[in-house]
């Protein structure tokens, strides 16, 4: 009986050190997880954006010190109709800083944002001085990426004022990578000036502007925009104008499509005048200078046919 007893100790005593030890690693394990997760969570800034387009701007500048989520990734979905998730209201109530476009394009991201009241804001329709009445896809202002640079270093040192210099040296990288964009506006206002265009919707009208073209149907784009169908008058006005070939394009938002604007499109292909395709959110694969300078490449092309 004793002699079984002490070989039955002899097959336990390892298994039982081989189980306390293992313990003992996974706890150290879960220890040293759960301290970094703290680190973390108190060093990087949490920063949420409506549109990804400004979110790519935070990211540019605050770099490793911070993270950045941006609500309207998918260029499928058109902004003027999105409504916000619970997730998304969570996400802001969490949020150290917070970009809304404003102007009412993104009321709900506006109202979240102000319900976090701890957090640091930029409303971009402040950054570029709206006022009543102005085309609200700031993102498409020439100048937006410029004017973005010091409110985000000034936000982002006033949560983080260590990094400052860190912030600002990004800004300076980031507007750097920019400058072939800049070039291929300075090139195409050039060939561009004076030309007459026609537009859809009034999504790229800022970046048009810009450019120095004419929209000569404005009527057309302002009631698609203010989700109406335009009156009978400017329809024909827009078919007579492609026919009497004084276009030099045409500029569609295919994620503000119905069936008027299809129409619109498809007469402009029938006359033979280039369209333009211009979404009004930075798609997913592309940043935003492959995202403008594609779009630029598309009315370069229009001009040689
Ligand atoms: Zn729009």
């Amino acid at each position: 009986m004793q002699k079984k007893n002490r070989r039955l100790r002899w097959v336990l005593i390892p298994v039982i050190a081989v189980i306390i030890l293992l313990g003992l690693i996974f706890q150290r394990a879960w220890q040293n997880e759960k301290a970094n997760q703290g680190l973390e969570a108190t060093k990087k800034i949490n920063i949420v954006t409506s549109l990804a387009v400004y979110g790519e701007m935070a990211k540019a500048v605050v770099g490793n010190r911070g993270q950045v989520d941006s609500i309207l990734t998918k260029a499928s979905i058109d902004p003027h109709e999105y409504e916000p998730s619970v997730e998304t209201a969570k996400q802001y109530a969490k949020a150290q800083l917070i970009i809304s476009n404003g102007a009412g394009y993104d009321a709900w991201s506006t109202k979240f944002a102000k319900a976090n009241q701890k957090a640091q804001k930029i409303n971009v329709n402040q950054v570029v001085g709206y006022q009543a009445g102005d085309n609200e896809h700031f993102w498409y202002q020439p100048m937006i990426a410029k004017q973005m640079m010091q409110p985000l270093v000034d936000k982002l040192s006033s949560i983080d004022p260590a990094s400052k210099s860190y912030f600002e040296a990004n800004a300076k990288k980031y507007m750097a990578t920019l400058r072939p964009l800049e070039n291929k506006r300075n090139k195409l206002s050039v060939q561009l000036k004076g030309k007459k265009i026609m537009v859809t919707e009034p999504v790229y009208d800022n970046a048009l502007t810009g450019l120095g073209v004419k929209n000569i149907n404005q009527n057309f784009s302002r009631a698609i925009e203010a989700g109406n169908d335009p009156i009978p008058t400017d329809v024909l006005a827009w078919n007579d104008t492609l026919k009497q070939g004084e276009v030099a394009f045409v500029v569609n938002n295919p994620q503000a499509e119905n069936t008027v604007t299809k129409r619109a499109v498809s007469m402009a292909r029938q006359d033979k005048v280039p369209v333009v395709e211009v979404t009004e959110t930075k798609p997913d694969d592309k940043n935003y200078l492959q995202w403008q300078l594609e779009i630029l490449d598309q009315i370069e092309e229009a001009l040689k046919s």
